[in-house]
């Protein structure tokens, strides 16, 4: 529900519709727009009489969300969420590129690769020191010592890191022993962007309690949509994060599982989501063309159709050596075809129409 006041309202009414969102169990989100403001009524509306707020002088309308999800939507926040981190904006009309490799193998390879996709145009360097792999066989990340060196990545070029949070557990080393603190502590505590991958996306005891953590270290969370998600499924996965305390939330379209098998595409690229989901949502939402189409040679003209279709930004896989990454190589482009990649996008970010 939202109550909408006239303008220029003394604070004493505003004072008053929040006293009584209280007194009955809700919580009041109070949402200023250029010229409105707006008081969001979250949790369950259902048996509240909309007249509750009506009758008192200066409410100047009652709306009820239809939709499921609130505070991630544009019914209740009008504006574009504009969201900063290492000194890059989104939200704004601009596209950010964030790239980098799938999984950082050393301290080498991320030092070299983050100076190499900053030239190419990159605005932020992504890399998974904690990956979330189908096969319990298959190489699980490099752990906090992969931190470690994306973090000096990051001193280096002066990128901002966007890393994975796989879960609150203890991540295993090499012997079988475990690091000491969870995934998600370190994480929260070295990335500037906590990515939450497709695979976690309904895991609602996660979205909570990095909500919570992110919230305190004041860091946004890039939330992938889980491969047999639905749209509304997305939002409101988003919407764990928003209403447990973490508003700041990048929408990150990733493809789509459908009956196409990997000879063609290893997902289907959903880019109808990115119009829709800034239709329905005041979030960012950004694109990754490398794992929606898990081929390099498609990564090109699937990100250039994502800004073309209002994507706010990129994530593309990068790798010095794709046929030697140590994990997704097939979907890596090189810093090369990277940087040829960013022109054209800037190209088409100059020319299209204005977006919500
Ligand atoms: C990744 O970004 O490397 C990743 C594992 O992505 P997703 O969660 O979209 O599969
Ligand atoms: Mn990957």
């Amino acid at each position: 529900m939202i109550v909408r006041m006239k303008m220029g309202v003394p604070k004493e009414t505003i004072d008053e519709v929040v006293r009584r969102i209280e007194s009955l169990g809700l919580k009041p989100e109070l949402s200023r727009g250029t010229d409105s403001l707006v008081i969001g009524v979250i949790g369950d509306t259902h048996a509240v009489d909309d007249d509750l707020f009506r009758e008192i002088e200066g409410v100047g309308s009652v709306h009820r969300i239809t939709r499921a999800y609130k505070l991630v939507s544009r019914e209740f926040r009008p504006e574009t969420r504009r969201i900063s981190f290492g000194g890059l904006t989104t939200g704004d009309g601009s596209v950010a590129i964030i790239a980098g490799p799938c999984s950082i193998e050393g301290r080498e390879m991320i030092l070299e690769l983050a100076s190499e996709v900053q030239a190419a145009g990159a605005q932020a360097l992504r890399g998974g020191a904690y990956k979330p792999r189908t096969s319990p066989y298959a190489f699980q990340g490099l752990g906090a010592e992969g931190l470690r060196y994306l973090a000096e990545a990051r001193e280096r070029t002066g990128l901002p890191i966007v890393t994975e949070a796989t879960g609150t557990n203890l991540h295993p080393l090499a012997g079988g022993a475990l690091e000491e603190r969870r995934i998600l502590d370190q994480v929260v505590e070295t990335a500037d962007v906590v990515q939450i991958g497709a695979r976690n996306m309904k895991s609602y005891g996660l979205l909570e309690e990095t909500a919570r953590l992110s919230a305190v270290a004041r860091k946004p969370v890039l939330l992938k949509r889980g491969e047999a998600a639905s749209l509304e499924e997305f939002l409101l996965a988003a919407e764990y994060l928003a209403v447990h305390g973490n508003e700041d939330v990048i929408l990150c379209l990733r493809g789509i599982r459908t009956f196409e098998t990997k000879d063609f595409q290893r997902y289907t690229s959903d880019l109808a989501g990115i119009p829709i989901l800034k239709r329905q949502s005041n979030l960012p939402v950004f694109f990754d063309p490398s794992h929606a189409t898990g081929d390099r040679h498609l990564v090109r003209d699937v990100a250039l159709a994502a800004v073309a279709a209002g994507a706010d930004g990129l994530l593309i896989e990068t790798h010095a050596n794709p046929q030697k990454a140590w994990s997704d190589g097939q979907q890596c482009v090189t810093p090369a075809e990277l940087a040829a990649i960013v022109a054209d996008v800037r190209k088409i970010e100059a020319i299209r129409p204005k977006t919500l």
